[in-house]
């Protein structure tokens, strides 16, 4: 019995915890209880006299990029449709996304009336395949949105080009990937902005949270005037007890603010990012030897990758194993040997049960643009067949110890050895 798989009653190969996620940064506490009494709990409330958390993550977050504005948001899906309007993203306009993604790269599209298109991705990568997307654009065209999937970048020097060529914005969702680096730039740096998620699954997280960065002035003032009602922050910092934000009138917006606390809780967990990623890359190095020895293919990145960032550990079940059962019922097999969740990967977002347009009255816009958006019209065969075949284990599992990964690499020899007692 106690070879036997854990799923079937066997001895599980690990029953120790796994590190915690969210690790709160060394300044967290003090930064968050300095908000408390501040005064000022969002950057709406009057200025108190001090630069708020949030310009102050603002800047730090555009210094580490490189660039020379961030505009933080509530949320990742916010920042997303923040930059599809700033870039003029519109109705009946169409956006090119990766099939193989998040719920939120098709439903941010959709949120700015737009049409999402998803396009396959490549199947080492599982990011934007360029070839793909090259064939997908039509003169409805009007932006592409690339994701840098799990621990991969996707192929930006062909995704610039193409983008340059057919005169798009390309937008960088960067929600999976703070801090990695594509020809030593940072990712969100590469094209017309980058998009970041600080949820609390992200490598940076403040429980909720997002911001847009960017090179391009204008481009900052428009998701400025979005994100805050029409009203942006004044270039000088007004009288103790005056409001901070200007009403302009120039462009309409909707409320999209990060909170005071989340800023400052940023800007304390965004001094410990780097070496969280560097345990992480250092850990995934392993894996990535020890699953290639059980036959396993892990996750590969774009050529021009200069540094990864680990968000998730993706890899593709060996050829030839677990032919006969569905990748669930592997994953729940390895996840009972680990006591950590192993989850399948995403599914294509044309069949994700959490995208469905027609469940909303609001994209009721005309029998066209229902028959645009039907999400049966898209065929996916390589992101599918990825999904098939795909296993995932969220970064927190990168966090600790080498023991830790040796656990890892033994559960998925074991599950191996024991396939063929598997059925769905
Ligand atoms: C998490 C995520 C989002 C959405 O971010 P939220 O902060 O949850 O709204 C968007 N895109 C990708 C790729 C993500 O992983």
């Amino acid at each position: 019995m106690a070879r036997s798989l854990a799923v079937h009653g066997g001895t599980a190969v690990r029953t120790r915890s796994w590190p915690l996620w969210p690790r709160p940064a060394a300044g967290a506490a003090a930064a968050v209880q300095d908000v408390l009494s501040s005064g000022r709990w969002s950057i709406s409330g009057p200025y108190r006299g001090t630069e708020s958390r949030e310009r102050r993550f603002a800047r730090a977050f555009a210094a580490y990029h490189g660039v020379d504005h961030c505009v933080p948001a509530a949320s990742g899906t916010a920042s997303l449709m923040l930059a599809l309007e700033a870039c003029g993203i519109g109705a009946g306009d169409e956006v090119v996304v990766p099939a193989l993604s998040w719920v939120a790269s098709g439903s941010t599209v959709l949120g700015v009336n737009a049409v999402p298109v998803f396009c396959e991705v490549d199947a080492r990568t599982l990011c934007l395949d360029p070839a793909a997307v090259e064939a997908a654009i039509t003169e409805r065209t009007k932006a592409i949105v690339v994701v840098h999937l799990y621990s991969a970048v996707a192929d930006m020097d062909a995704l610039t080009a193409l983008a340059e060529r057919h005169g798009l914005p390309l937008i960088e969702d960067c929600a999976q990937a703070h801090g990695a680096e594509y020809r030593g730039t940072k990712v969100g740096a590469l094209a017309t902005a980058g998009t970041f998620s600080m949820q609390h699954s992200k490598v940076l997280t403040s429980g909720e949270g997002g911001a847009v960065v960017t090179r391009d002035a204008d481009f900052a003032r428009r998701v400025e005037h979005l994100r805050a009602d029409g009203r942006v922050l004044a270039g000088r910092a007004p009288a103790p007890g005056e409001m901070e934000l200007v009403e302009t009138g120039e462009l309409m917006g909707n409320n999209r603010c990060l909170s005071e606390f989340q800023a400052a809780l940023l800007v304390e967990q965004l001094k410990e990012l780097d070496e969280q990623n560097e345990t992480r890359r250092r850990n995934a190095a392993l894996l990535d030897r020890l699953l290639t020895e059980t036959g396993c293919t892990p996750q590969e990145t774009s050529g021009g990758t200069t540094s990864r960032t680990y968000y998730t550990y993706a890899a593709r079940l060996p050829e030839g194993e677990f032919t006969h059962v569905g990748v669930g019922t592997v994953t729940r097999a390895l996840t009972a040997e680990l006591g950590f969740p192993v989850l399948p990967c995403y599914a294509p977002i044309s069949r994700n049960r959490l995208y469905d347009p027609r469940s909303r009255r609001r994209y009721a816009l005309g029998v066209e643009h229902e028959e645009r958006t039907d999400p049966k019209r898209f065929e996916l065969p390589v992101s599918e067949a990825a999904a098939r075949r795909t296993v995932t284990l969220h970064h927190s599992a990168l966090l600790g110890d080498e023991s830790d990964i040796h656990d890892i690499a033994e559960a998925f020899r074991k599950a191996v050895r024991h396939g063929a007692e598997l059925t769905d």
